[in-house]
């Protein structure tokens, strides 16, 4: 029987082992405190509370943190247990240490009530978003390790319970954070209870041969430190070891095996001083016994993601027996086995300070992790760590994700839009709460609802953080109060003609509406005005939209006009136009076109004029005068027809024209490297915009470039053109028409 000061001093002893300089005082401090206030408390095994506190304090040290981690891992049941508050702790220990025991309470009473595979990600990003400290974290490690070495104690509800818990969420969290030989004796101890039909069998084959396990063991452990010793490898460590159960039974499971037919029940380790050793004692395992190919794994030249070095290698012994070697360094081995928080921190060399606020340790583990599940995990993480997001439960114990400072109207809706829509009243952990309320990590949220709910308000849109609520609420208006909508939204779209100086019966005319309605995409004018009604549109836009429209369809009517008149004109009088333009008037985008002022122009696509090319004008039905090079082969005299001759009109450049005018251009070069850089610059050089450069290669080695730029005028495209003949292997500039 171990007493409980013999425990402590035992604890004290292995803290000297890696931190000389650890805060002794305070630690005792801590002891005492929790021993004064646990004070008869006893564990179901019947021994002393302290006893626990003390055993994970125990684990933490074996993990070589701080001493505030251990202080705190002394006084992590204090808050919860006894009557010591977070205010009694720092004021003795630090806001450091209450911080870390707080931090560890809040856990310790979030409760797990759901056993679905889905959920089981969502918890363990809980558990990080909550543990704004990363201690917190692996002292409640630290503390589910101890508990579930005393499970046996329990009652098997519990038993099963907190065994799932630890498989599902705590050991994989060990795992990620390289905590290997935590992570495998929390499985165990869980695999005991969920499975405990086959834990039970693997345990007792593992006993029957123990006998015969051990000399297989220490005949090669001896096999490999001979040759060693020969080879003069200094300083190496030789052991062997049966696998643990959970991995045994994995295999069992997962390959549909006997025990006997587990492929390699047996592991070796090899430790050595350097990198260089490690291939060395590769090479005389490989020697000694014969390695089964496709085996071998180097994870010292490429880590696992979690920062795990070692080479693996299986061979078969002289017996037929399999088995596995993991040959490393002691740093390598450290990682392993105290995790890189640990270990990171020791090498560091542990100061008092413990800032941790950084978490820069912890994001380079994190970045090095790669699979998709991991990729998630480490943004997670990342977003936690900055407090993008909150986790809280439902009353069933599903995790809810939601964006930081969400309210109980977030979470009603990302449950259901029922849930939103019907909501009269929302209970945080039992109490009445307002509907702004922000949630916090592990709060448990119910909502009341009512059938006779009047629905949500207007400015729950306001309140609700994330977009899902938001668009729910929008929806719920644009549904449910599509009669109000309507009147409220043809009364603002009203006056907002009004002010516009339209009339309601310019647009209902029946030749006009059916382009209005395409114009501003609504099938009706009901439906736009549900939509200015509910706040999807507003009335601003649909008459802006709809100015356009009659505007356009006035401009292309009196084009429409003068071209029927200049067609009956020509026919009549078969006459050339006039040379001269009759007179000035203002100019459309930089052109005047002949007898007609004001009408719609656009830039043929086809030759793309600019300002000092000559051009002709050719009226287009219902799209105004459309403006072409004289030289364009479509503006070409010969092809046009008699329905068309009366369209083509004499246009010209008008004094205002534009700053700018896009065209094209083509030119073709012999290939050769560097082409596309030269004919950038040229084209940089010349300060013109391009807009646009595509390249086609051709079979016997040229290079049409197709390039579209703004320039000011034909003048500065003749520069242009002249700057890019002047590079090496360009053969031909043209500007494509047609
Ligand atoms: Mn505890």
């Amino acid at each position: 029987m171990v007493t409980v000061e013999e425990r402590y001093e035992h604890l004290e002893k292995t803290i000297r082992g890696y931190n000389i300089s650890a805060d002794f005082a305070q630690i005792r401090a801590a002891y005492e405190y929790a021993n004064a206030h646990h004070g008869a408390q006893l564990r179901r095994d019947g021994t002393p509370y302290i006893t626990h506190p003390i055993n994970v304090a125990q684990i933490v040290a074996e993990m070589r943190l701080d001493s505030e981690s251990i202080i705190s891992a002394l006084l992590h049941d204090c808050i919860e247990d006894t009557d010591s508050t977070y205010d009694d702790i720092a004021r003795l220990f630090g806001a450091t240490v209450a911080d870390i025991v707080d931090g560890v309470t809040k856990l310790t009473r979030v409760t797990f009530s759901t056993m679905e595979e889905e959920q089981m990600e969502n918890l363990r990003k809980m558990l990080f978003a909550m543990s704004r400290d990363i201690r917190v974290i692996l002292i409640k490690i630290a503390d589910r390790l101890h508990n579930m070495r005393t499970m046996e104690y329990q009652t098997p509800e519990k038993q099963k319970k907190k065994s799932f818990e630890t498989m599902e969420i705590y050991a994989p969290i060990a795992h990620r954070l390289g905590l290997a030989r935590m992570k495998w004796e929390l499985e165990d101890l869980s695999l005991k209870y969920l499975d405990p039909v086959a834990y039970d069998e693997i345990e007792k084959n593992l006993a029957a041969d123990s006998a015969e396990h051990n000399q297989f063991m220490g005949a090669v452990q001896s096999q490999i430190n001979d040759r060693l010793a020969e080879l003069e490898i200094p300083n190496a460590t030789v052991y062997g070891r049966v696998k643990h159960p959970y991995s045994i039974y994995r295999k069992m499971y997962t390959q549909d095996k006997t025990m006997e037919e587990v492929y390699d029940l047996f592991a070796f380790r090899v430790l050595v001083d350097t990198v260089a050793d490690c291939y060395n004692v590769l090479g005389v395992v490989h020697e000694l016994y014969k390695p089964i190919l496709g085996r071998f794994k180097d994870y010292i030249a490429t880590p696992k993601p979690n920062m795990y070095q070692s080479l693996h290698t299986t061979v078969i012994g002289e017996e037929g027996f399999p088995f596995e070697v993991q040959i490393r360094t002691y740093d390598m081995h450290a990682i392993d086995e105290y995790g890189v928080a640990a270990h990171w921190k020791y090498k560091q060399g542990i100061t008092k300070e413990g800032g941790e606020g950084t978490y820069e340790w912890i994001r380079r583990l994190l970045e090095n992790q790669e699979d998709a599940d991991a990729e998630e995990f480490i943004h997670s993480l990342k977003v936690d760590m900055f407090a993008d997001e909150v986790f809280v439960f439902t009353p069933r114990g599903d995790v809810i994700n939601l964006p930081a400072g969400a309210t109980p109207i977030d979470f009603a809706y990302s449950i259901h839009s029922a849930i939103g829509n019907t909501m009269v009243g929302a209970k945080v952990n039992g109490r009445m709460v307002g509907f702004d309320y922000q949630l916090h990590n592990g709060d448990i949220i119910e909502i009341n609802t009512s059938k006779s709910a009047r629905g949500p308000s207007r400015d729950w849109i306001k309140i609700a953080k994330s977009s899902e609520a938001r668009s729910k609420i929008r929806q719920w208006f644009k549904r449910e109060r599509r009669e109000e909508n309507i009147a409220q939204g043809r009364a603002s779209f009203e006056a907002e003609l009004r002010h516009a100086g339209i009339s309601m019966a310019q647009i209902t005319a029946p030749d006009v509406l059916p382009s209005i309605l395409e114009r501003v995409k609504f099938p009706g004018l009901d439906e736009m005005y549900a939509a200015i009604g509910y706040g999807g549109y507003t009335a601003v836009k649909a008459v802006n939209r709809i100015r356009d429209e009659l505007l356009q369809m006035s401009r292309a009517a009196a084009v429409e006009k003068a071209a029927a008149a200049a067609a009956a004109a020509a026919q009549e009088k078969r006459e050339e136009p006039p040379k001269n333009l009759p007179r000035r008037v203002k100019s459309e985008k930089g052109i005047v076109v002949e007898g007609l002022s004001n009408c719609l122009v656009k830039f043929s696509k086809c030759c793309a004029p600019v300002p000092g090319d000559e051009i002709v004008g050719f009226i287009t039905r219902g799209y105004g005068v459309s403006v072409h090079r004289r030289d364009c082969p479509n503006a070409d005299p010969n092809h046009h027809t008699a329905a068309n001759q009366g369209r083509w009109i004499k246009v010209s450049w008008g004094e205002d024209v534009n700053e700018s005018y896009s065209t094209g251009l083509e030119v073709v070069c012999k290939d050769r490297p560097n082409l596309l850089v030269d004919i950038s610059t040229a084209l940089s050089t010349c300060k013109v915009n391009v807009s646009s450069m595509n390249v086609h290669s051709t079979a016997d080695g040229f290079a049409i470039f197709y390039i579209t730029i703004s320039v000011t005028d034909a003048k500065q495209l003749g520069q242009v053109m002249r700057k890019i003949h002047q590079i090496s292997s360009v053969m031909k500039v043209n500007r494509p028409a047609g």
